[in-house]
């Protein structure tokens, strides 16, 4: 029977060291960090995301920007906003909720946000650094993966490890983080001839795809540790993984549920990844 993995615990606990490093920050740099979210339109589910990421950086008492933009907002437009908050200095962390409406190209505005602010880590000069080994900001997701699979106590080194999914934000980036822990590591993907006979190799499995139940029992390798990205809404609008839990959880060893799993850890890293921000600004 697979153990779960309280990926709300975690976050919980993750947010809770944030709260007490702000206040230690706050007495240190005489300010607390901030992070700016931008949001343009109106599209719920990013609605839902972006309340939450506030909430957040309100319970760990730094200082929050929420900007809402209308949909038909001009790319220019957005993009000056972000050269403002790049030269504000009361802002450390900026995030533009992704994803925009489709009169606006997603690439320029990740490369407008600066490198020093891009607390998504989505910035070629944070990728390059991810890649190349150097200090750089890890993209959220990625970041909250590791971090629940290090809360089993299961080491990395030396396992097979399977990512599904090989997108700039999970699939790409969660299989370097695995290489740099020692995993070896093998990415599939759409194209991937028989995945199951793929995911079976998995001591960690991580899947990243956007299928709800993808994944079923008879693909996982017996005590592996499963990681289950997927976001997806049933018929019932439900929300559910890429795995499906129920012939899943009774192979593995660990196995994140969703809702519960990996969703809230993403936001956890957010608030980590801001306090790295405020931290590289203030020390230069
Ligand atoms: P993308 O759509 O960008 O990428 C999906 C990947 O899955 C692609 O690499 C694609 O392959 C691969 N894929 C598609 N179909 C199959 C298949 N049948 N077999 C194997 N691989 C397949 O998705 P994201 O990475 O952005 O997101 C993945 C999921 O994770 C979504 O449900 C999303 O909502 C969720 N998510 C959750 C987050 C959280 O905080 N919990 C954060 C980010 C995402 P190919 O490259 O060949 O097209």
């Amino acid at each position: 029977m697979g153990k779960i993995i309280d990926g709300k615990a975690l976050s919980a606990a993750v947010k809770d060291e944030v709260r007490a490093q702000v206040g230690e920050l706050e007495a240190k740099y005489g300010r607390k960090p901030c992070l700016c979210v931008i949001i343009v339109g109106e599209n719920p589910a990013s609605q839902v995301y972006v309340r939450n990421k506030v909430k957040a950086a309100a319970y760990t008492g730094m200082d929050s920007k929420l900007i809402e933009l209308p949909a038909d907002t001009t790319e220019e437009a957005l993009l000056s906003q972000i050269a403002a908050l790049n030269e504000d200095p009361s802002v450390d962390g900026v995030l533009v909720q992704l994803p925009l409406p489709k009169h606006i190209d997603e690439e320029k505005v990740i490369d407008a946000i600066s490198r020093e602010k891009d607390v998504d880590g989505f910035h070629p000069g944070n990728v390059s650094g991810l890649w190349l080994g150097k200090d750089c900001i890890v993209p959220c997701t990625p970041a909250g993966i590791i971090r629940l699979i290090d809360s089993t106590g299961e080491s990395i080194s030396g396992k097979t490890a399977v990512v599904v999914g090989r997108s700039n934000i999970v699939g790409k980036p969660v299989a370097k983080l695995l290489l740099d822990r020692n995993a070896t590591v093998v990415i599939a993907h759409s194209r991937t001839a028989d995945l199951g006979a793929v995911t079976r190799l998995a001591d960690i499995l991580v899947v990243a795809v956007g299928k709800a139940g993808l994944v079923t029992g008879d693909m996982v390798k017996p005590g592996a540790v499963v990681i289950d990205v997927g976001m997806n809404r049933n018929a019932e609008g439900k929300l559910c993984g890429d795995v499906d839990f129920a012939s899943c959880e009774p192979v593995a060893s660990w196995i994140t549920p969703v809702p519960g799993g990996v969703g809230p850890m993403t936001i956890a890293m957010l608030m980590q990844n801001t306090i790295h921000c405020f931290l590289s600004r203030m020390q230069g």
